[in-house]
């Protein structure tokens, strides 16, 4: 423990980094307010952390910087009836962001990103385990495992993610198609093999834990404004400004957690950090919940459905399209004709949704410091696994701000590496 004490945290952004970092701020005592254009309890609030597909993925370690699906990225970007799509309006817009995907699609990249979301993923359940315990998570999480399912077509690439996790130690327990339908009858036979991993979990209702956990910040004090924050200044060695359209506020430190919007903020401080978005989709089929156990996954399809108290969530697909392109049709199709290949029995789907996954393109996110002002602490990026890694980016960022020793290696997420 040191004995510095932060005076004041402004939290900009709502969303689950937002609301686990200054629920862990408010435990070491620290005043917080948030600041959110939207009120996270209103049932409007509709971003990444409401409309994600709602599973706490320990496992998660490899992502899309991997050279092994780099031949098939242009095949996927031309057909609109896969897992990958791109609105060619954005594309001029994207050249940076792909500039240093390039550069970091390659062996030594993902095995370091592997290696760096392991050492927080491999946290992310007991931290979360930590502000679970003190709310009620009736009829909010259940503990049945995650399933995945994939066919004999890229058996490559299945054979590099399970040797990455076995390197790692990460607990997979593979299935034959007889055996996922027995934990899963009602699935349509269209795999060839699966992986569950039993020790993950998954939420019914993300914004329902969401908003839990932002009423007990705001029961043990936390304070709220809801306004835009336009601009984030550092005024001396230990005042921070947060600018809304109508007024400023001042604080001894300040956090940017906006998601796939922090990158407004983060320009406006003088740092070039490429942060984008992979967009992505959700549909509910109403009352069809109980059609499966706990969410299912098909690989080959980049989709999945979770089983949630607003029915059954058929969830997923990649769009590179920035923040402000209309959501696509085509989209949704997939996602629906997606759904119906596991399950023929579904019918009619409501609820087109689209979200923004906030990514870096070497899939880590950012938390620490800003390089040009220290009192300006990131937590954004968490591409696929912001939902997972809430909870500990939560706790890291408390830590930074109230500088205790850590033994964790916290570089490789600093903003520094690009610049
Ligand atoms: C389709 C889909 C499925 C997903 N599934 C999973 C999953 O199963 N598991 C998993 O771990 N992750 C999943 N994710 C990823 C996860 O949802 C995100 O990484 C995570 O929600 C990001 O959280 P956040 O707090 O960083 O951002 P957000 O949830 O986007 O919150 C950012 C907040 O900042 C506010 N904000 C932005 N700009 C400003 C401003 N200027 N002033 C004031 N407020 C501002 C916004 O209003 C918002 O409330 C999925 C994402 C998508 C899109």
């Amino acid at each position: 423990m040191s004995s510095y004490r932060c005076k004041s945290v402004g939290v900009v952004g709502s969303g689950i980094q937002g609301v686990c970092t200054a629920y862990q701020l408010l435990k070491k005592n620290i005043p917080v307010t948030i600041f959110d254009k939207t009120d996270p309890l209103n049932p409007e609030y509709k971003m990444a952390s409401y409309g994600n597909a709602g599973h706490f993925s320990p496992y998660a370690v490899l992502q899309f910087n991997r050279p092994d699906i780099l031949n098939d990225v242009p095949k996927m970007l031309f057909s609109s009836t896969g897992p990958l799509a791109l609105k060619w309006n954005y594309v001029h817009k994207m050249v940076p962001w792909f500039v240093e995907y390039l550069k970091n699609c390659n062996k030594k990249s993902m095995l370091h990103t592997a290696k760096y979301m392991h050492q927080i993923l491999n946290l992310s359940i007991d931290a979360y385990e930590e502000i679970l315990k003190e709310i009620d998570t009736t009829n909010l999480i259940e503990k049945k495992g995650i399933i995945y399912v994939w066919t004999n077509k890229n058996l490559k690439s299945r054979n590099l993610e399970i040797k990455v996790r076995n390197d790692l130690g990460i607990k997979q327990k593979f299935l034959s198609t007889n055996e996922i339908l027995k934990l899963e009858p009602n699935l349509s036979p269209v795999f060839d093999a699966g992986v569950i991993y039993e020790d993950a979990m998954h939420a019914r209702s993300p914004h329902g834990i969401l908003k839990k956990i932002f009423k007990l910040f705001i029961n043990k004090g936390g304070k709220f404004i809801k306004a835009e924050v336009k601009k984030i200044n550092q005024i001396n060695f230990n005042q921070t400004e947060i600018v809304t359209e109508k007024q400023s506020y001042k604080f001894e430190k300040s956090v940017i957690a906006c998601g796939a919007f922090s990158k407004k903020i983060t320009d406006q401080l003088g740092e070039n950090i490429p942060l984008d978005t992979e967009r992505g989709y959700h549909v509910h089929f109403k009352h069809m919940d109980k059609l499966i156990e706990r969410p299912v996954i098909f690989l080959d399809r980049g989709f999945g459905l979770t089983p949630m108290n607003q029915g059954l969530r058929a969830v997923g697909t990649v769009e590179l399209g920035g923040l402000k392109n209309p959501p696509s049709k085509k989209r949704i199709k997939y996602l629906i004709r997606c759904a119906k290949e596991l399950l023929p029995q579904l019918d009619k789907h409501e609820d087109e949704w689209l979200g923004f996954r906030p990514t870096l393109p070497d899939f880590l996110p950012i938390i620490g410091p800003s390089k040009k002002n220290k009192n300006i602490i990131y937590a954004f990026g968490h591409h696929h696994l912001g939902w997972t890694l809430g909870a500990i980016t939560g706790k890291i960022v408390s830590g930074i701000i109230a500088e205790e020793k850590t033994n964790l290696d916290l570089s490789p997420y600093s903003s520094a590496r690009f610049n």
